[in-house]
């Protein structure tokens, strides 16, 4: 494996999860891994960890970063010759630099991130219609309102936390208030193209 491992960057509801599936079902290199999926299998599941994490989820609250390091870790060891999607990780300074020294200390290659821009009354338009479809507890109003805050004030600052302790690592802004995740795929894929080509 010679092309770099990829962490997506975007407040809730930015596409994140579909981006990332299409890009797993383009090529066959990827392999995703959403936490916010992971954490809801084990809930569903009602597993040991589902159980400890289940009020801290309904709630928006990020769960410990011990408890997702390990769900993550466990991941990045069962795909060595993955190009792993990050997607929701990482969402606090402890989760990048661990993931950093973890990817850089380890014979996986590179990170790269794909940063998604948007504008949020379209997030809260998308909400509410993801309420309506998926009945997911985490995105009633109150909870979104609180995410997305929290997003702007602990995640996106990581965005340039990234760069900075990455200069030489490619990081893509895309813009996803597009309605058409299709388009959003290409333009992600057309960076991309070009960045693995180098590599
Ligand atoms: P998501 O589906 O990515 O929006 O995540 C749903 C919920 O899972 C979040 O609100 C957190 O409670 C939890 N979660 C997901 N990823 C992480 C992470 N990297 N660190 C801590 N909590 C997380």
């Amino acid at each position: 494996m010679n092309k770099s491992d990829i962490v997506l960057f975007g407040a809730p509801a930015s596409g994140k999860g579909s981006l990332a599936k299409l890009l797993v079902k383009n090529d066959t290199d990827f392999v995703h891994l959403s936490t916010g999926e992971k954490f809801r299998e084990h809930i569903g599941n009602k597993t040991e960890l589902g159980l400890e994490i289940i009020d801290v989820m309904n709630s928006g609250e990020l769960v410990n970063d011990e408890l997702t390091i390990a769900v993550v870790e466990d991941f990045i060891e069962s795909y060595k010759n993955k190009r792993i999607i990050f997607d929701g990780f990482p969402r606090s300074s402890e989760q990048l630099i661990w993931l950093m020294n973890y990817i850089y200390d380890t014979d996986r290659q590179q990170l790269a991130a794909i940063s998604l821009t948007t504008d949020d009354s379209i997030l809260f338009e998308r909400i509410a219609k993801r309420r309506k479809s998926e009945d997911r507890e985490e995105d009633n109003d109150t909870v979104f309102k609180k995410r997305l805050v929290d997003y702007k004030k602990y995640q996106q600052p990581l965005v340039e936390d990234f760069m900075y302790y990455n200069d030489s690592a490619l990081t893509i802004e895309i813009d996803a208030n597009e309605p058409d995740i299709n388009k959003v795929f290409r333009n992600t894929r057309h960076v991309l193209d070009a960045y693995d080509k180098e590599f």
